[in-house]
């Protein structure tokens, strides 16, 4: 298992779903982990459950991606409370999806702001409080590699952007030892994506394994990345997807 002792991990959008199973397994692993939720206090409060019952030091904030200082702040947030950073977790997502005629500006806009223009915002802040060793992670989607199905044309390119986002971000930082890697889920249970949803059928017949996967499943990578032994890894896209992109 990897060894986070003594590390500070910052993940965005942290409350339900994948967020929510990367930062309590972060915190397992032995990290002290800070997270951002938009609205949902109750279920920020069982994640800050999860991450104490490790014995690990849990910091809630509240925080819309969506304003351009949110990243920023938060980080100085962390560092403020947390006294340090290691690990960027940029996982906060909504999922614009409907015909290609309905996409409005203002959605154009919100989607941009927080798939895109935040990770890098918050990828800039936290580097700056990192040394070697420090790790940048973005979670991006299975349909960045690959689009089966109409509809999703604002989600798959804002997705597809944290690509280059990891890229950029690998040769910029490399120097300083700090590495960049966006990780690509596939249909994954959480309230985004319900495995009993109305889509659920076609989505389980797109992947490799016919099923859905977990948070747990990506959070087992994102562990991975975020140790030591993800030294040697940077500028990389992960399919962590049953599949989907095969
Ligand atoms: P959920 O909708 O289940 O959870 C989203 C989480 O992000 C919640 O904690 C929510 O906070 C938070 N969040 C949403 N919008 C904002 C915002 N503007 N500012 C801050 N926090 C926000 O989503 P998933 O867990 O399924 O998705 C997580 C990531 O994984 C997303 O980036 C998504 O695109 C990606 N993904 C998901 C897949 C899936 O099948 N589930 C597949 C591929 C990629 P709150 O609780 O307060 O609402």
């Amino acid at each position: 298992m990897p060894d986070l002792t003594g590390q500070v991990a910052f993940v965005t959008g942290g409350s339900r779903g994948i967020g929510a199973a990367i930062a309590t397994r972060l915190a397992q692993d032995g990290a002290d982990v800070a997270f951002t939720y938009r609205a949902d206090k109750r279920s920020a409060d069982e994640t800050a459950g999860r991450i104490r019952a490790a014995g690990r030091t849990a910091l809630a904030i509240q925080a819309d991606s969506a304003e351009p200082h949110a990243a920023t702040e938060s980080v100085d947030t962390v560092v403020r409370n947390l006294g340090r950073l290691d690990i960027l977790v940029a996982n906060a997502g909504i999922f614009p999806n409907g015909p290609l005629d309905d996409v409005t500006l203002d959605e154009i806009d919100q989607t941009l702001a927080i798939h895109v223009r935040a990770p890098l915002l918050a990828a800039q802040a936290a580097a700056a409080h990192m040394g070697d060793g420090g790790r940048l992670i973005a979670i991006g989607s299975c349909y960045a590699e690959r689009v089966p199905v109409p509809g999703v044309t604002l989600y798959s390119m804002t997705k597809s952007a944290l690509t280059g986002l990891v890229k950029g971000l690998a040769r910029d930082l490399g120097p300083r030892g700090i590495t960049a890697n966006v990780v690509h889920p596939g249909p994954t249970d959480t309230d985004m994506n319900p495995a009993d949803g109305p889509d659920a059928e076609a989505e389980r017949a797109l992947t490799a394994l016919g099923r859905y996967g977990t948070g747990a499943d990506v959070a087992g990578m994102v562990a991975f990345l975020a140790s030591q032994e993800g030294a040697w890894v940077t500028g990389a896209s992960f399919a962590v997807d049953g599949g989907y992109a095969a």
